[in-house]
């Protein structure tokens, strides 16, 4: 059986001593988080996670979503939990006070995320769609729309999707076919079949809120006709009770790899009734503010299940005795070693920590940007955060989901042979972990977004707000003999970074291919600089400290520096090898 506890002494050192979380509570709307008491509700959040949510998740995985007759029932126990989660004012926890919320920044509510996915992932889609949804209407939806769901949703009372797929139509929404027609009272009749929605349809909450993209009649082809809809199951009456139903069902779920526990719906939209949020036409811009948010979210879920198949890792092999020690034995009243003496087993310990503690802390700096953008009022220091933030959504949905089906993969490896065995959970980890890399937009497709928009744009602006910061740090501690470790590895991967994005600029002006050829390449050496970064941060905080938790980040820090960081020297060959292996291979000779 797995066991879960929340990593809280990270958590606060990336909140308070490697970003200092009181310049966070001197935003305006902040100033209520103290560090006191953002600790005390990390603390309530991990007594959650730890003793309600994590016990559901194996059961949640075994038992799955059950439909019948376009009714959604989650496994046993996830009703009772979701109320739990509710009562305890968690669904409200990062919106604003005007609609119910608690206002919480971004840096804390994204740490109980992360206890969340590595709890029970499955459980956490729930509550991480509505939010998605808070977050579009918030910025899109007119005051009545706002008024008449926001405060329902922020309450936890109803529920909210993300309705894009179809069929047909995944990355290239252009395709999309859902149909809404304008009736004479100002609203919409939406016909059309979508696909893979997730918390599409579940008996969680009373009411679900779709928000969905579809086409109005007279709409231009591709992505620029796509409008953005709330269609909710129940329509709502005047009085803000519930009315009559809606013409949207769920016509099955997925039985699928992982997250079993999630109910993944085929919707059939006939004639339902929805409302226009924001502009005409403009429905894709609208949904990707959502997105935004959801890809961040979905980067913390690589992270959270990291982290719990790591904690998986280390316990497991403490306890397991196999072989002895190449250098000789070390627990001579045992009848053999435990496997953490072998250097391999170590190098995959961590190489987990390694990435989880170096992806915390990116997730912190960004998420610390995220809340500079949304509460700051110096307008070049929140169009710095917005640059910023588009820079690095890309980076933090690919690489931290790449990690965590890597670390989940690791944690597997350490198990042996019963990391295969669905008792022991690894599996379950694993697959679990499988689907982040997939939704919210491919990682492929995460990796175009960083290369083909975000690098080139405002002539190179977005990427100077990360590097900038860098080589200011490099610069002043680059006559340090004390962090000359830390430092002159992550200068290289700058430099291969630098000669990465030159090679590129200057390739892509001829052709496209070689753009697509690099982005997956350059989007990981990129995300490998900026854990190098983060490495070397948490490093000038440790040096002075003697405690074991601070000794235990150099140590980590080295390794990370001497045996991780130095991949960004072949991934900078692969990108400078261009296209031409890929794009001169006839399709018709794989
Ligand atoms: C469990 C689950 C939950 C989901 N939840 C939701 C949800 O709540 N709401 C929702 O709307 N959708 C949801 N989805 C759908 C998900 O977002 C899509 O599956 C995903 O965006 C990819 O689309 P696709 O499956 O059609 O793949 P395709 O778009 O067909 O892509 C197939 C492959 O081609 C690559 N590719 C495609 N286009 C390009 C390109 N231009 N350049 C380079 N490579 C390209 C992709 O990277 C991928 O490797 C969910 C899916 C699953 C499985």
């Amino acid at each position: 059986m797995p066991s879960y506890k929340a990593p809280l002494a990270d958590m606060r050192f990336v909140l308070h001593e490697l970003f200092d979380s009181k310049t966070i509570a001197e935003l305006p709307g902040y100033q209520d988080f103290s560090p006191e008491l953002i600790d005390s509700v990390l603390e309530e959040a991990s007594k959650l996670c730890e003793e309600v949510l994590f016990p559901l998740n194996q059961s949640g995985d075994l038992e799955g979503c059950h439909y019948e007759n376009g009714v959604v029932r989650t496994p046993s126990g996830f009703p009772e939990a979701y109320n739990a989660f509710r009562d305890g004012g968690w669904t409200a926890m990062a919106s604003s006070p005007e609609y119910g919320g608690q206002g919480m920044p971004i840096s804390s509510s994204t740490l109980v995320e992360e206890m969340l996915c590595s709890a029970n992932n499955a459980f956490g889609l729930y509550p991480g769609l509505s939010h998605g949804a808070y977050v579009a209407l918030s910025h899109h939806g007119s005051e009545e729309l706002k008024n008449t769901y926001l405060p329902n949703i922020v309450a936890g009372k109803w529920s909210g999707t993300m309705c894009l797929t179809e069929p047909h139509c995944g990355t290239d929404l252009g395709l999309l076919r859902t149909k809404a027609v304008p009736t004479d009272d100002g609203a919409y009749k939406l016909s059309g079949n979508k696909i893979f929605i997730s918390a599409g349809e579940h008996d969680l909450t009373e009411n679900i809120i779709h928000l969905v993209l579809a086409r109005l009649p007279d709409a231009p082809a591709g992505v620029k006709g796509i409008s953005l809809f709330v269609v909710p199951k129940f329509l709502v009456k005047e009085d803000g009770s519930l009315g009559s139903r809606n013409g949207v069902t769920c016509t099955g779920i997925e039985h699928k790899m992982g997250i079993k526990a999630s109910a993944t719906c085929a919707l059939s939209f006939e004639d339902a009734k929805g409302w226009l949020v924001g502009t005409a036409n403009k429905g894709l811009a609208a949904m990707f503010t959502m997105m935004n948010t959801e890809r961040f979210s979905v980067g913390i879920q690589g992270l959270g299940l990291a982290e719990v198949a790591y904690q998986n890792a280390v316990n497991y092999s403490r306890e397991r005795l196999q072989g002895r020690s190449l250098t000789g034995v070390k627990y001579p009243d045992k009848p053999a070693d435990p496997i953490i003496v072998h250097p391999d087993v170590r190098r995959m310990l961590l190489t987990m920590r390694a990435y989880i503690e170096g992806c915390r802390a990116l997730g912190g700096w960004v998420a610390r940007e995220l809340d500079v953008q949304s509460h700051s009022e110096d307008s070049d220091a929140k169009q710095a955060a917005d640059d910023f933030t588009a820079l690095l959504t890309p980076i933090v949905k690919a690489m931290f989901t790449d990690i965590g089906f890597e670390v989940a993969s690791l944690a597997v490896q350490c198990y042996g042979g019963h990391g295969y065995i669905r008792d022991n959970g690894m599996e379950q980890y694993l697959r679990d972990s499988r689907i982040s890399m997939l939704y919210e937009g491919t990682n492929g497709v995460q990796a175009l977004d960083l290369v083909g928009r975000k690098l080139p744009q405002d002539g190179g602006r977005l990427l100077s707000r990360f590097l900038d910061p860098v080589l200011e740090f490099i610069e002043t501690h680059a006559d340090d003999d004390d962090l000359e470790a830390y430092i002159t590895p992550l200068q290289t991967a700058v430099e291969h970074l630098q000669v990465a994005t030159g090679h590129i600029m200057e390739v892509a002006m001829g052709n496209f291919d070689e753009v697509g050829a690099a982005s997956v390449d350059y989007l990981r050496l990129f995300g490998l600089v900026a854990l190098g970064f983060m490495w070397a941060k948490m490093a000038v905080v440790s040096l002075p400290k003697t405690e074991s938790f601070y000794q235990a980040k150099l140590g980590t820090a080295k390794f990370f520096m001497q045996r991780m960081l130095p991949q960004t020297g072949a991934l900078l060959s692969a990108i400078q090898s261009g296209s031409e292996t890929m794009m001169a291979f006839e399709d018709a000779a794989f």
